[in-house]
């Protein structure tokens, strides 16, 4: 099979498409004739622009309304075809792609259809061109693929073949075992695309809504896996409408665009055949191992200061370079004050901010082997003789996924760079382990590194919330391993005033905002951090008010709750007890959390936080200050 994509799915000209495609290393491009129609080169200047690339124009794209039609615009419709092939040539493909009609009174007969594909096969034949036929989902008469296969064996001419569509089919949830009856000679062309899983109008999801493989939730592994069952080894197209796509980075898309068909490949060949992919399996994390922090001279003496006041002890510093470690319970947080270096050049774009996420996992060497199959870029820097090197590729926002064998003891990994104090006291103020982070991204990146977190990891995405901000909505998206060993949630707002979107901007860029770190006594921690001298975010009183009344809590237990700004939420599995530290230098906060057998996040909870932190964060001037509030 070979990857190729249809150039509606990319922003800009078609130029700057077909440039970002054989880039991304597409081998086929699908030629929207939208597209072609509004270039001013002329069609055979396109082609060879194609054929410069190295790329291969699979198709032009979408002939439509074509079948079942009366006189005389039978007729007329034949002539438009044969204009469409000479289109065609130009061009530089020998496939034309015509999907179901949508015409309200032509014939839904399928022998008439099948009559009519035949003829087009014909005039098709005669200029050594081909004709494919799909169902779209939304087709008159035709919109079941099972129909189209049908029509497709009933035309019966060499010429005239059968599209599929994986986002037609699966739409309309048309099992993909039925492909498993067609003759995979016969199928022209697959288009594959995902989506979320919503109810909304089949026309307009497909529209707005489709998505790379992998970044939706339509069953698209069992899908290929069924096409290479009957020995299918053709093209694999991309075919997304998305409206963010339309508005995204070209080669950001592009490049997504390629990893997704890369992981879905190698997903569905290992369905087909156990042990059969062509990447290193998606890598287990079995550990959140540390979280290092990027801090010029002065945010160090800060940053310090921060990590001493929330329970963590200098568990050692680096035996040569400007770099200490900070323990407390299982969290390790690193902090770097190199001047030289990537956490330097980090901090230096980002301030004080968290470079890297070091991930202890089986094998690491596969690891970074499936990281570049799906061309994650690596990262190396020079380092001192006898330290530790740990692989690395590049993630959100340009900061570092760190690889460390899990096999490894972790103390005895520390003292291999760390003067380390095996005496310290690292018990602090109670806090026993990382339960999440956040990273904020852009709103028309989310996807892009949902697919980047999803094609690497075993990990599992769970459909995107809503958070309200005062000033628009957060879309956040949580992302953890089956073994609970990584959580974090990917947020994004289309909103430029939300706390989100305004992380972005300050931190020029996308990164952590924040920390979530356990505790099995939040009552406890909360008086010890405030003893050491944190402060916490603050909380209306309304809130509290209404808990007893939601929850049926204890007046007394809710009165604990506020004195210490703890905010709460119960599902069927268990409680929830969180609470917010104040921000670090308008980046990063930090949050104390109590599972009691609660597996969320608390949605409703987080308008609170977000409300709060609003109030907190609007100065008089800024322009995110509601008019009225303005003095
Ligand atoms: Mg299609």
């Amino acid at each position: 099979m070979y990857n190729s994509i249809a150039t509606v799915s990319l922003s800009g000209s078609l130029p700057e498409k077909l440039a970002a495609i054989a880039a991304a290393g597409f081998e086929g491009v699908e030629l929207f004739e939208a597209d072609v129609l509004a270039d001013p080169h002329t069609p055979r200047e396109i082609g060879r622009i194609i054929a410069d690339h190295g790329l291969r124009c699979v198709t032009l794209q979408p002939f439509r309304d074509f079948e079942g039609l009366p006189e005389p615009r039978r007729a007329a419709v034949f002539d438009r075809a044969e204009h469409k092939f000479d289109l065609a040539q130009e061009l530089g493909t020998d496939l034309l792609m015509v999907c179901s009609s949508t015409v309200a009174d032509a014939s839904g007969d399928h022998a008439r259809i099948a009559a009519d594909l035949h003829e087009l096969g014909d005039r098709a034949g005669r200029r050594n061109l081909r004709v494919a036929y799909e169902a779209l989902a939304w087709g008159r008469h035709v919109n079941d693929h099972r129909d189209a296969w049908a029509i497709v064996q009933a035309a019966d001419h060499p010429q005239a073949g059968l599209v599929l569509d994986s986002f037609h089919s699966l739409a309309r949830r048309i099992p993909s075992e039925t492909l498993l009856d067609i003759d995979p000679t016969r199928i022209f062309l697959v288009q594959m695309a995902d989506a979320p899983t919503i109810q909304m109008d089949i026309l307009q999801w497909s529209r707005h809504l489709r998505c790379m493989p992998g970044q939706g939730g339509l069953a698209l592994v069992d899908y290929v896996a069924a096409l290479m069952r009957i020995g299918y080894d053709d093209v694999l197209s991309l075919e997304i409408f998305n409206d963010t796509f339309r508005s995204h980075a070209t080669r950001v898309t592009a490049l997504d665009g390629v990893r997704s068909l890369i992981a879905l490949r190698d997903e569905a060949t290992q369905r087909v055949k156990p042990a059969g992919g062509t990447l290193p399996p998606k890598v287990a994390v079995e550990r959140l191992d540390f979280i290092e922090f990027a801090a010029s001279r002065d945010d160090t003496v800060k940053l310090e200061a921060l990590f001493g006041k929330l329970g963590f002890t200098l568990g050692g510093r680096h035996r040569s370079k400007a770099v200490s470690l900070w323990r407390q319970g299982q969290i390790s947080f690193v902090l770097n004050s190199e001047p030289d270096g990537f956490a330097a050049s980090h901090g230096t774009v980002h301030g004080a901010s968290v470079c890297a996420i070091g991930l202890a996992v089986n094998d690491v060497a596969a690891a970074h082997v499936r990281a570049q199959g799906l061309r994650i870029p690596s990262f190396e820097q020079a380092h001192g003789p006898g330290e530790r090197t740990l692989p690395a590729v590049r993630g959100v926002g340009g900061s570092l996924i760190e690889f460390v064998e899990a096999a490894i003891d972790p103390e005895q990994a520390w003292m291999q760079d760390f003067a380390i104090d095996p005496a310290a006291d690292t018990k602090g103020a109670g806090l026993t382990g990382i339960d999440h982070f956040t990273q904020t991204v852009a709103h028309g990146e989310l996807l892009s590194w949902r697919l980047f977190y999803t094609s690497l990891f075993d990990i599992e995405a769970e459909p995107q919330v809503d958070l309200v901000d005062p000033v628009g909505l957060v879309q956040s998206e949580v992302l953890h391993t089956p073994n609970g060993a990584l959580t974090l949630a990917l947020n994004g707002s289309a909103s430029s005033r939300t706390l989100s979107s305004r992380f972005v901007d300050y931190y020029f860029g996308a990164g952590v905002q924040h920390v979530a770190l356990a505790t099995d006594d939040i009552f406890t921690a909360a008086d010890a951090l405030t003893e050491r001298g944190i402060e916490f975010l603050q909380m209306p009183g309304n809130y509290y008010g209404d808990l007893v009344a939601r929850f049926g809590l204890e007046e007394s237990l809710v009165a604990r709750m506020r004195r210490h700004q703890i905010i709460y939420d119960r599902d069927a599995t268990g409680s929830y007890f969180h609470l917010f530290t104040r921000a670090f230098e308008r980046r990063i906060f930090f949050e104390i959390v109590e599972r009691r057998g609660y597996a969320g996040f608390d949605p409703q909870g987080a308008a609170i936080r977000l409300a709060a932190q609003t109030r907190l964060k609007l100065l008089p001037g800024d322009p995110a200050v509601p008019m009225q509030s303005r003095p």
